[in-house]
């Protein structure tokens, strides 16, 4: 079977680590072209250095998604280095601190929507009017099982991921006649970082969310990845508009 991301270029954000690093690696091992970006940069480099034996065509680049100009940067760079975008991982995303609503510090939830929400659109606004002028693209951008439901202590994270799923659901209606589409990947609890600094901060929390789940544990970077390449390829060619759950079952209760 021909490979799915054969001569296509491929851009990820938030690729450092997590689910990111892990769709970078599952489009490289698909045939991909990557364009990289991350706030660490470190992080970032380490991802390059492991992914450039199955991918010869590969540009990165530190950028903050909080930032359009950074972001333009990337797409131009990136496009410049490896060629015009086919697909388009708006992935980067933070969890902030787990606190009740009437508690949340301000601060805190503005950074969380910064980078979740206006980070997201951040990308759009970059790859759009490329994808737009060659009448064909595809989005996914990283949303949340918490962008379907209430999640008790995460009100920022809740409300960013809801607002993730209401900016794919529009932005699929602006731009499926011209042959872009635009999904959401709603994963459950999946093993990153994120897991582990929420994990740490609440004792118990990740054997809780192995029980409350039916399938009896947490998702893995992989099972994410998989979904997203899928989502990203031109094997979902009527799917737009859709926030897709891997989360092994827990919305289904
Ligand atoms: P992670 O913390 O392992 O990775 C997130 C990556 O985003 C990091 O490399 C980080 O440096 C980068 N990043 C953070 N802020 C950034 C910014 N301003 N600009 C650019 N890059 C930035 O987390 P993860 O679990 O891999 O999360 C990836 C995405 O998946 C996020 O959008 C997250 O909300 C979503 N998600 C995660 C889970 C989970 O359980 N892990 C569940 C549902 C959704």
């Amino acid at each position: 079977m021909k490979p799915m991301f054969e001569g296509k270029t491929v851009l990820v954000t938030g690729a450092a680590t997590g689910i990111g690093r892990a769709i970078a690696r599952a489009a490289a091992s698909e045939g991909a072209s990557l364009v990289l970006g991350d706030i660490d940069p470190q992080g970032l480099a380490r991802t390059a250095d492991a992914l450039r034996s199955s991918c010869k065509n590969l540009y990165f680049a530190a950028c903050d998604v909080r930032q359009q100009s950074e972001l333009d940067a990337l797409v131009q760079d990136g496009e410049k280095a490896v060629g015009p975008l086919n697909t388009v991982y708006a992935n980067a995303g933070i969890l902030g601190s787990p606190c009740d609503v009437w508690r949340y510090d301000e601060n805190e939830f503005r950074t969380v929507l910064e980078v979740n929400v206006l980070g997201a659109w951040h990308t759009l606004k970059a790859v759009l009017p490329g994808m737009i002028e060659r009448k064909s693209g595809t989005i996914v951008a990283t949303a949340s099982a918490g962008g379907l439901i209430g999640a008790a202590g995460l009100s920022a994270y809740c409300v960013s991921k809801h607002g993730v799923v209401g900016l794919v659901r529009t932005t699929a209606l602006e731009v499926a006649a011209l042959g872009i589409r635009i999904n959401a990947l709603c994963p459950g609890m999946t093993d990153t970082a994120m897991l582990d600094k929420v994990a740490t901060e609440i004792p118990g929390l990740r054997e809780a969310l192995m029980t409350m789940n039916p399938s009896g544990r947490v998702g893995t970077v992989d099972e994410v990845a998989n979904a997203a390449v899928w989502l990203g390829s031109d094997k979902s060619t009527f799917v737009t508009g859709h926030p897709l759950v891997i989360d092994g079952g827990f919305l289904a209760q």
